[in-house]
């Protein structure tokens, strides 16, 4: 099974319409595809394809740390470990835990040596899934896998984790051909965590100046991850690709796709049938 990402470092270039292009292009040549949206903050890949949100599969739940004041020694080495700065401790006080910075990675009870923090577990989101033929012709089915983080939430990362153990384990299940991750927009940690693990990147992009900025950031944390990304370029003829393929050359990888503006896409996004396509 290829696990593929779809990503791209600027909102608004088309990762999800290509996402579900892509799942359309393997199904019709009788791959079985998994679409896995970890975009938790604002997934909208069942938008796209006309589909609700019903009853999740499974609660997605992190543990975060609950300070006993009884047993800390106040010796600080839970603050001087929290790569996060999520724990303030002013000199000779107990430490204050920052949930909203928590990446709920457990260091700090793991480091403690009077155990004085221990895990609280919190319900952090939601799994979703929905199974729909691909075509109403065929028995072909089109599967999503959408992730969604508890409403304010700053720290998604372990909800994007979570959602991809569920997809990897679902797509065995069904022997999927390809588990195809749709990112966040952005370099930050969701999109680590989605990227990690992944065979190779498309890096969604757009003619734009912006488009070409946030291209270069995205391919260099490929780079970084020793994710092999090729580069596919959305509504191609509205701009000057020259930068684009300026950066493309610079880290050495290819422009694979130029999807001119078409309105049949628009139509299908804005109608939510792009699985139609
Ligand atoms: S490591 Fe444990 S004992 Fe030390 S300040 Fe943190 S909670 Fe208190
Ligand atoms: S769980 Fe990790 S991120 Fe959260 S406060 Fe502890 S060390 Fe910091």
């Amino acid at each position: 099974m290829k696990q593929v990402a779809i990503t791209g470092g600027k909102g608004g270039t088309g990762k999800s319409t290509v996402a579900i292009l892509l799942a359309n292009k393997l199904i019709k040549k009788d791959k079985i595809v998994l679409l896995c949206d970890c975009d938790v903050e604002c997934p909208n890949d069942y938008l796209l394809i006309g589909e609700k949100l019903k009853k999740p599969v499974r609660k997605v739940f992190a543990e975060f740390p609950k300070l006993n004041k009884n047993k800390c020694q106040k010796c600080g080495l839970c603050s001087k470990t929290c790569q996060s700065n999520a724990i303030f401790q002013a000199p000779g006080k107990y430490p204050v835990f920052i949930k909203d910075l928590c990446s709920a990675c457990g260091a700090c009870w793991a480091v403690c040596p009077y155990s004085a923090i221990t895990p609280k577990k919190e319900e952090v989101g939601k799994i979703y899934l929905n199974k729909l033929k691909a075509t109403t012709q065929s028995s072909k089915l089109f599967y999503l896998i959408t992730g969604v983080a508890k409403p304010g939430l700053e720290e998604t990362g372990p909800v994007v984790i979570q959602v991809k153990e569920f997809a990897l384990d679902f797509a065995r299940k069904i022997k999927a051909d390809y588990l195809l991750f749709d990112t966040a927009a952005g370099i930050h940690c969701p999109v680590i965590s989605a990227l990690l693990g992944c065979d190779f990147a498309y890096a969604v992009t757009e003619p734009t100046p912006m488009g070409a900025y946030d291209l270069n950031l995205i391919l260099d944390l490929c780079k970084k991850l020793k994710i092999p990304a090729k580069v596919i370029i959305n509504q191609a003829d509205l701009g000057d690709k020259k930068e684009i393929k300026k950066i493309a050359r610079k880290h050495e990888t290819r422009i694979v796709k130029e999807i001119p503006y078409s309105k049949e896409i628009v139509d299908a996004y804005s109608q939510g049938r792009l699985n139609k396509l």
